[in-house]
């Protein structure tokens, strides 16, 4: 398929999979080298931007975020921005203010979250490669979820000029596509410092040379609480990595159940002061009473155009922010994040990477979400929590399939700025692994 193919059977594509909240008009690829997409909270200034949200309906940037400028100047061109949870919100990207992308390999179920509709796009768009942002987990689950490959960088590797913040201290851009080679090709692109982001890190640049993955540490606690699907698919991954010379050992990392309430500080605190400056002045919809007392306005604006979930975290930031209450709490996380990077760099003296599955069920029915309470779908993040925490880069990689056909992924984290090892591990991965596309049909 040429890329003007792909270009004219984009709006039915998206028409079934829902993977696009803008999309280009364009049906031709002009002098493009390659297409991509993004996720809709990296601002570019040919398209709305949402993040998922109705608050900012109608935005239109007037800018490019740093790593779009660096994919359009490589010859990249921009097809769409990516349905999500809004804000970055959720595991499933159900939680969208706008449409919900379809899991390619079964409609009925879920692409994972929060970067759903770029895990999607990637899917099921041949050659193609989209940007997602991960706090908490949001490119590994839905890579997972839709059987590719995601890379998820060291944090401060990509510069966050342009994206729409959920958490400062753990918003990090990564890679989303089927090919593993890709996930080199394109980060070296977006990679480096930026003087417009204070947290984009001076940085060793990518070493692209191959670098064998020699030892993984499982650790005990990422195997538990799997499906049994996913416990047994991922048995046979081990064995398939010590048959191509991988040494595995099984660990303790106790402190990777704390990750997870750890998480939900962090996140919901620094969450809940990004979203107040939608209030529907400088931006979120301007309208309602305007002679009402400006907090009795910004809260009708609040009210109308956020999602239950934002506004759950909104509450869980604010109270985890209170005063009197930030020590217990917030400062409490940020030590047990110190505590889960100690235990990382400690197990990663002795082994190139840590190794777990990505997500412990493979892609659930829309209908089994909706059963779900809010703890139920943060629980889900347990093993993709821990290296975000730690800012360290890791990968998922596709690893097989459950009985319903839905693919099973595995997690890879290796130390700071040692993305090369995770790229050496995947092409050799991917040279042997048989990896099934969906079926496309529009
Ligand atoms: N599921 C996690 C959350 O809801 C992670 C999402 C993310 O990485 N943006 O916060």
């Amino acid at each position: 398929m040429t890329m003007n193919d792909t270009m004219k059977d984009l709006k039915a594509i998206n028409a079934k999979y829902l993977m696009f909240h803008a999309m280009t008009d364009d049906t031709d690829a002009g002098d493009a080298k390659f297409l991509f997409s993004t996720k809709d909270n990296l601002t570019s200034n040919d398209m709305e931007t949402c993040a998922g949200s109705r608050i900012l309906e109608g935005y239109r940037p007037a800018f490019d975020a740093d790593c779009i400028a660096k994919l359009r100047k490589a010859g990249g061109k921009l097809v769409g921005k990516c349905n999500m949870d809004e804000f970055g919100f959720g595991t499933f990207s159900t939680n969208s203010g706008f449409e919900i992308p379809r899991n390619p390999f079964d409609l009925e179920r879920a692409c994972g979250g929060s970067s759903g509709g770029s895990a999607c796009a990637a899917s099921v768009i041949e050659d193609h490669v989209s940007l997602g942002v991960s706090t908490g987990g949001s490119i590994s689950c839905p890579a997972s979820f839709c059987g590719v490959y995601g890379l998820t960088p060291t944090y401060g590797r990509v510069s966050r000029f342009g994206l729409i913040d959920y958490g400062n201290s753990l918003d990090k851009i990564g890679v989303i596509s089927q090919k593993a080679t890709d996930l080199k090709k394109y980060m070296t692109v977006i990679a480096g410092k930026d003087e417009r982001d204070p947290t984009s890190m001076v940085q060793p640049e990518f070493r692209t040379a191959y670098r064998k993955m020699k030892s993984v540490a499982v650790p005990k606690e990422g195997i538990e609480g799997l499906s049994k699907e996913v416990e047994a698919t991922f048995k046979k991954a081990l064995e398939q990595l010590i048959a191509m010379g991988v040494d595995v050992d099984y660990v303790d990392m106790p402190s990777l159940k704390y990750a997870m309430p750890a998480y939900y500080v962090l996140a919901t605190s620094e969450a809940s002061t990004n979203l107040a400056r939608y209030v529907g002045m400088r931006y979120g919809h301007q309208e309602g009473d305007h002679s009402l007392k400006f907090d009795d306005y910004f809260t009708s604006v609040r009210s109308k155009y956020f999602g239950d979930e934002a506004k759950r975290r909104i509450l869980l930031g604010t109270f985890t922010r209170m005063a009197g209450f930030g020590g217990r709490h917030y400062a409490k996380a940020r030590e047990v994040r110190q505590v889960i990077i100690k235990d990382y760099k400690s197990i990663l003296e002795t082994h190139d990477a840590v190794l777990a599955p990505t997500m412990p069920f493979t892609a659930p029915r829309f209908d089994e979400i909706s059963k779900m309470s809010a703890l139920d779908s943060y629980k889900a993040d347990y093993l993709t929590v821990p290296a975000n925490i730690a800012g360290i880069p890791h990968m998922s990689v596709p690893c097989g399939y459950d009985s319903n056909g839905m693919p099973v992924g595995m997690q890879f984290v290796a130390d700071h700025w040692n993305e090369d090892i995770l790229f050496s591990i995947a092409e050799d991965w991917e040279k042997q692994f048989d990896l099934r596309r969906p079926e496309v049909s529009i």
